[in-house]
């Protein structure tokens, strides 16, 4: 899996599917989003979209 450097979902692309970002295979921490309107996590890092997501991206 890799993780897109700017909004840090995480695909099998080298450019991020959803933003069209370079992606990285350097990252760590793994959550997952199912309701970004109920998710904190989602609230802190300004998630917007349902999705796999890393917690950091080098
Ligand atoms: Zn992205």
């Amino acid at each position: 899996m890799r993780a897109c450097k700017s909004c840090m979902r995480l695909s099998e692309e080298e450019r991020c599917p959803v933003c069209g970002s370079n992606t990285s295979q350097y990252w760590s921490g793994y959550f997952a989003v199912l309701d970004p309107e109920t998710s904190q996590i989602a609230k802190k890092m300004g998630i917007k979209s349902p999705g796999q997501y890393a917690l950091k991206v080098r």
